[in-house]
């Protein structure tokens, strides 16, 4: 086995001077015993300011110059870590996503991973010198920069890890690994030691923004095993683990949730075939991910056909739902932005029930109304008003005993 590692820095890690020297000093005692190629996310905040400073010339900026523009954060970091390397003695080079052809498709701000040039980056190690590569970007078969999604670092690092064959993907935050639920939100949260890859993946892809759902994803395909742990304060991390060892497997591994959603309701739509395709279809060509999809059963051959989709995306759904309103007949659109997503997760809900009732149950003591509810094999989600996320969290967090 190789005994390269993949070590991916975020924001917070790298958002001073001062923490890219810190952030130097892990990578120098790594490069002791492994061969190390580094992921940089843009200094904290940075990404945001570059977001903000391209709505100064109208609120929709053209996609590929705002791709050139955000992913701009990664330059500066990967330069400035590579900098605080050589001041330590240690040999370092920066890259960009087009230097080692980190090839993506042409989805802007949405761009997905089609190839990276590995013997590229190893002829770097080889020559005993750290590469430090920009996360979240990517560049087009055409040559033009595009970017992997908010937290796509992750992604970046994950897969360099898999195409260079590396023993492990260390990601390092500013909290001390996975919790039970965000530590920020749940002051109590518990860390983790390990949890299961199936686990991370339903955590991630319902809103635990500790590492980008497709960094998981490719963590699962490729069989790399990714390790969360905090640059700020020494420790383990949590492992997040290809086989599920665990002689009993939790009822409820974690809780995810999400804020930024929108509930789109067509009132009074056709129950006849193909509604639901001629809805959603044209949604996912504009490259928008619904997630909870419900149907009623109809009245007098009509129903409401309710869907969600983050609020980034309400713009261009409008926009759809609009251009399609000749071939789908429905009576009202139902728009509500003030709802928010509480998911439980975990792999023993596969061979017990009564999670969901309890869940029921706590959230009603506590007068939290849910709107909809949505399960798969190992996770029960829920919508619920925005303004009582925060409360619904932290009253399923005790329900299921997870605090530490
Ligand atoms: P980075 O800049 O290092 O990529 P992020 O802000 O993207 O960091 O992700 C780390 C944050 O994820 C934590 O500070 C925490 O608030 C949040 N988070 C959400 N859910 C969890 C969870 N289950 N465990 C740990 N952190 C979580
Ligand atoms: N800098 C990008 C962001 O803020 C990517 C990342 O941090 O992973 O989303
Ligand atoms: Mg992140």
């Amino acid at each position: 086995m190789s005994d390269i590692i993949v070590q991916k820095f975020g924001g917070t890690s790298v958002g001073s001077v001062e923490r890219i020297d810190a952030v130097a000093e892990i990578i120098k005692n790594a490069s002791i015993s492994n061969q190390v190629i580094v992921v940089v996310s843009a200094m904290g905040g940075e990404t945001n300011k570059l977001i903000e400073l391209s709505k100064h010339f109208g609120e929709n900026p053209n996609k590929r110059e705002f791709d050139a523009l955000v992913s701009t954060g990664e330059t500066v970091s990967s330069a400035l870590l590579a900098m605080a390397l050589h001041s330590k003695g240690i040999k370092a080079k920066s890259y960009s996503a087009s230097q080692i052809s980190m090839k993506t498709t042409d989805s802007y701000s949405k761009a997905k991973i089609l190839d990276v040039n590995a013997d590229k980056i190893l002829e770097v190690v080889k020559d005993n010198t750290i590469p430090i590569i920009t996360g979240f970007q990517g560049v087009t078969e055409g040559g033009d920069v595009t970017t992997l999604g908010r937290g796509g670092s992750d992604t970046t690092a994950v897969a360099i890890a898999a195409q260079v064959g590396a023993m492990r993907c260390d990601i390092y935050t500013d909290v001390d690994g996975i919790y039970t639920t965000d530590p920020k939100i749940v002051s109590n949260a518990k860390k983790l030691d390990s949890i299961t890859m199936e686990e991370m993946l339903e955590l991630a892809g319902q809103g635990a923004k500790v590492i980008q759902t497709r960094a998981v994803e490719f963590a699962n395909k490729y069989n790399v095993p990714v390790r969360v742990l905090s640059s700020f304060n020494d420790g383990k991390g949590t492992l997040i683990s290809l086989k599920d060892e665990s002689m009993e497997n939790a009822l409820v591994s974690g809780i995810a949730f999400q804020k930024d959603q929108i509930k789109f309701t067509l009132h009074g739509v056709g129950d006849i075939p193909g509604t639901a395709f001629k809805i959603l279809g044209p949604i996912s060509d504009a490259e928008i991910e619904v997630d909870v999809i419900v149907q009623n059963v109809s009245v007098d051959g009509k129903t409401d056909f309710t869907f969600t989709v983050s609020s980034e995306d309400q713009e261009t759904v409008i926009r759809v739902l609009e251009s399609i309103k000749k071939e789908v007949d429905y009576r009202e659109l139902i728009v509500d932005s003030n709802i928010a997503k509480v998911s439980l997760v975990g792999v023993g809900m596969r061979s017990q029930a009564g999670v969901a009732s309890k869940a029921f149950k706590a959230l009603s003591e506590n007068n939290v109304n849910i709107q909809i509810i949505c399960t798969s094999e190992i996770k029960i989600t829920m919508v619920i008003d925005e303004q009582l996320i925060d409360k619904a969290v932290s009253v399923l967090h005790k329900e299921f005993e997870l605090e530490k």
